[in-house]
């Protein structure tokens, strides 16, 4: 019987829910990658198809405008995106948006925000780093300061935010007492169509993820009211952060293990076809031997990703537990697709083949979410 990677945390419901993501993947996000590579994003069209068929913020309750389901319906789109080498919309950080203004947000602005972000008419975006700083969160100098009418002005710069180029909607960490390191950062919203001082700047040139906009942003002097502190009370933005990392490190372990899994099945299909000295590269004995590994590792790395996911919606996944999920999963990412590019010989340094493409994406899950030396430390706080 051939080797299988079940989720432990899927049932029939979901799989019906799979078939509907990866109906709109082939349908309407794929055929467009080539253009959102060229272009250096996929546009705002297809963010409101998938918010029409209900694949964004479907774990955000329904009174919301949300889909009312939970974090394994987020983690359906993360894995099939991610197998496919599919990169250009970043649902994750528009995930992660969401959960702070539901966590985190007044009623109001769950009321104002969630629904339209639901339907994809705003694009998410979260801007913490600066050109200056970035593991060290606290040592931002964005500033936010009270206006005589109780608002705030903003004014600073931000570095490589993931879909900052098509944002309707950013979260901006800012310093509203810079005499304070944790509690001195709070978090603002900034509708982009409506910030007279904001401004997108170069849409960044990456080795990889090349279809998924990440850019600069400038905030000059950009005015927002006072209800757009994020929960309505000053020194909370570090507290904030902080306590959804267990649920943004799972995602990113997700996607490693789902990315894994995609360049394990093109190798078995590639080596299969592929004949070497006069019989197919799969009989090689060192072929054999690294699938064999790598489905080891896909195996054993699935029971720990599931046993998150599971404690993840029971309330009960710990941030350094989620940062292993995030440190293995991402190293074993790049360790993993290295060996199945090998497989491929030369054809797997060309871009019509997708391991290429999963070879550089995968480098930045390294970086990205926190690194792994910030990963290690974390860990390491809780021996
Ligand atoms: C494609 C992409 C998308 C991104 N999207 C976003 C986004 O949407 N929003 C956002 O706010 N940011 C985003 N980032 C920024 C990302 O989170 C940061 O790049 C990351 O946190 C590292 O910060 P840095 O680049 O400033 O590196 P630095 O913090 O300068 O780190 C440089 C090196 O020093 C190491 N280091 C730092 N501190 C320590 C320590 N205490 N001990 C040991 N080693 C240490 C790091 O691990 C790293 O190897 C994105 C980055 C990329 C590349």
């Amino acid at each position: 019987m051939a080797i299988r990677f079940d989720r432990s945390w899927s049932d029939p419901d979901l799989d019906l829910y799979r078939d509907t993501v990866v109906r709109f993947i082939e349908e309407e996000l794929a055929p467009g990658d080539e253009a959102a590579r060229r272009d250096g994003h996929v546009g705002h069209a297809v963010w409101r198809r998938a918010g029409e068929l209900g694949l964004l913020c479907a774990d955000i309750p329904e009174d919301h405008g949300g889909g009312g389901g939970d974090f394994r319906h987020e983690a359906v789109v993360y894995e099939e995106m991610a197998r496919r080498a599919l990169t250009g919309m970043n649902t994750s950080v528009h995930a992660i948006v969401a959960h702070y203004i539901l966590n985190h947000g007044t009623q109001a602005q769950k009321q104002k925000y969630l629904p339209r972000m639901a339907r994809g008419e705003l694009v998410g975006a979260i801007a913490m780093t600066e050109p200056g700083t970035g593991s060290d969160l606290q040592a931002i100098r964005t500033r936010a300061e009270r206006t005589p009418g109780g608002g705030w002005r903003i004014d600073g710069s931000k570095t490589f935010i993931s879909n900052g180029y098509l944002a309707g909607l950013v979260l901006v960490a800012c310093k509203t007492d810079p005499a304070q390191r944790a509690r001195g950062i709070s978090i603002l919203i900034v509708e982009t169509a409506q910030a007279p001082g904001f401004r997108v700047g170069r849409m960044l040139a990456k080795m990889g993820l090349k279809a998924q906009d990440t850019s600069e942003l400038f905030f000059d002097g950009v005015q927002v009211p006072a209800e757009n502190l994020l929960g309505g009370e000053e020194g909370q933005g570090f507290r904030q952060l902080m306590s959804d990392l267990p649920y943004e490190r799972l995602i990113i372990g997700v996607m490693a293990l789902a990315a894994m899994e995609g360049a394990y099945e093109a190798t078995l299909r590639y080596v299969r076809e592929r004949e070497v000295f006069g019989k197919p590269l799969a009989e090689q004995q060192n072929t054999r031997f690294k699938l064999a590994e790598i489905a080891t590792q896909i195996a054993a790395g699935r029971a720990f990703i599931d046993q998150c996911v599971h404690r993840l919606m029971a309330g009960t996944l710990d941030t350094a537990t989620a940062s292993m999920a995030k440190l293995w999963g991402s190293e074993t990412q790049g360790r993993v697709i290295d060996e199945c590019l090998q497989l491929f010989g030369g054809y797997g340094f060309m871009d019509e083949y997708p391991i290429s493409r999963m070879y550089t994406d995968a480098r930045v899950q390294r970086i990205y979410g926190g690194t792994s030396e910030i990963m290690k430390e974390v860990i390491a706080r809780a021996l």
